[in-house]
């Protein structure tokens, strides 16, 4: 397989669905070996599976980014087992959605654990690498709700907007070493995200949102991706909004 990610590593957060899914097939259509990380076993070896069966290479890694520990030794062993580290998609995230008056506390937390800590404890665990290296890339999957507020959505928004404050902390800590940062701000996109939506109102409005448009695919957020990190070293593309056609805000 010869593509324009020959020879290069990928590690991927949430790959068992969605948006990661996707992400890490297109990532190995371009030759990148890809280690793909997220909690559900059965998905990622199947996953893994489909990506060998088109002449890709995967590693699954059962991994919960809120775990510190679990984080620190799924890229340990992706470095190991694959040859090294190139580039890093943080897309392991949960929508906790709903107005404060109702909301439940831990579903925050949890919420903040996943979104932010896991893109924490994954950044930690794998910039040493990529600054001895003297390159990498770091692509942190936000959202438009990491841009603009909305009603009934703001400890989402609150995880994303941390989000995309870090990914420009970040940027400016290591692109002296050669180290790419990207933010990807989708807007609605049709994945499982909203089967954990607990909140009976945010779920059914998130669900009429979602009807009301044609959403976007993940496949659409992979190429966007894609084209971040295909893009010569002086190309540092920093951030993309993507919503869809039919999306008012
Ligand atoms: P999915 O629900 O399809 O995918 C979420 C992924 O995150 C799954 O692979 C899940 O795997 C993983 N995940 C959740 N919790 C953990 C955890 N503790 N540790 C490791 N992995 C975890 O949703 P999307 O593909 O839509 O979401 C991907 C990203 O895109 C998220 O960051 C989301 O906020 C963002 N996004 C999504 C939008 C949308 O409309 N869908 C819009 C804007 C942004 P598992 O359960 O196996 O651990």
């Amino acid at each position: 397989m010869t593509g324009k990610l020959e020879g290069k590593v990928a590690f991927v957060t949430g790959a068992s669905s969605g948006i990661g899914e996707a992400t890490a097939i297109a990532l190995a259509a371009e030759g990148a070996k890809v280690a793909i990380a997220a909690r559900r076993s059965d998905r990622l070896d199947s996953l893994a599976e489909r990506i060998a069966t088109n002449g890709g290479q995967a590693l699954p890694l059962v991994t919960d980014v809120t775990d510190e520990t679990q984080v620190n030794n799924a890229v340990e062993k992706a470095i190991a087992q694959l040859g090294g580290l190139d580039i890093v998609v943080n897309n392991a995230g949960i929508a906790v959605l709903g107005n404060i008056d109702t909301g439940n506390p831990s579903e925050w937390r949890r919420s903040f654990e996943v979104n932010v800590f896991g893109v924490l404890y994954v950044t930690r665990a794998t910039v040493p690498f990529l600054k001895q290296q003297q390159s990498g890339h770091i692509v942190n999957i936000s959202s438009v709700a990491g841009r603009t507020a909305r009603a009934g959505v703001g400890v989402y928004n609150a995880t994303k907007w941390g989000v995309n404050a870090f990914s420009e902390a970040l940027r400016q800590e290591v692109h002296k070493d050669n180290i790419r940062v990207t933010i990807i701000e989708p807007g609605l996109v049709d994945t499982e995200i909203n089967d954990l939506i607990s909140d009976p109102i945010a779920k059914q409005r998130s669900e009429e949102r979602r009807k009301a448009i044609t959403p976007l695919q993940s496949e659409d957020i992979a190429a966007a991706i894609l084209y971040a990190v295909t893009q010569p070293p002086r190309v540092n593309v920093n951030e993309i909004l993507i919503r869809p056609t039919g999306q008012d805000i």
